[in-house]
C-alpha cells in the first residue's frame, strides 16, 4: 500500500479527493474528514478519546485551504474556523472509505 498522494481534490465543496501513486483512489466527504481530525482539542491526547462533537459540525462545512506538511501529512483550514488539524497521508490512506478497503478492514478483523 503507497501512500504517497499524486492529487488531492476539492470536489463541490463537499468532499475530498484523493488520487494515490498506486492508482487507488479515495474519497472524503468534508463532514467525516473534519470528524476524524487528530488535533489535541478534538482528540484527548493521552486517552484517545474523541473530545469534538461529531454532531455539531454543519453538513455544508468547507475545506478552505489545503495546505502540504513537509511530505507526509496535509493541514486542512475549515470554514468552521478550525485550522490545527494535520492529517498524515498514512492515515487518510487507512481510512479510505471505498468498499474494497472496507472489505479488507473488516477482514482483518479478529
Ligand atoms: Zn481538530
Ligand atoms: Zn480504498
Amino acid at each position: 500500500m503507497d501512500a504517497t498522494p499524486l492529487e488531492i481534490r476539492r470536489v463541490e465543496d463537499r468532499e475530498l479527493h484523493i488520487a494515490w501513486a498506486d492508482g487507488h483512489r479515495t474519497v472524503f466527504p468534508n463532514t467525516w474528514l473534519r470528524g476524524h481530525c487528530q488535533c489535541a482539542t478534538c482528540v484527548h491526547e493521552l486517552t484517545g478519546q474523541r473530545l469534538l462533537d461529531t454532531d455539531a459540525i454543519r453538513p455544508d462545512i468547507k475545506a478552505l485551504e489545503i495546505s502540504l506538511v513537509g511530505r507526509y501529512a496535509i493541514q486542512i483550514r475549515w470554514s468552521d474556523g478550525h485550522s490545527t488539524g494535520i492529517y498524515p497521508f498514512r492515515k487518510l490512506r487507512e481510512w479510505c472509505l471505498c468498499e474494497a478497503c472496507e472489505a479488507a478492514r473488516a477482514g482483518s478483523r479478529p
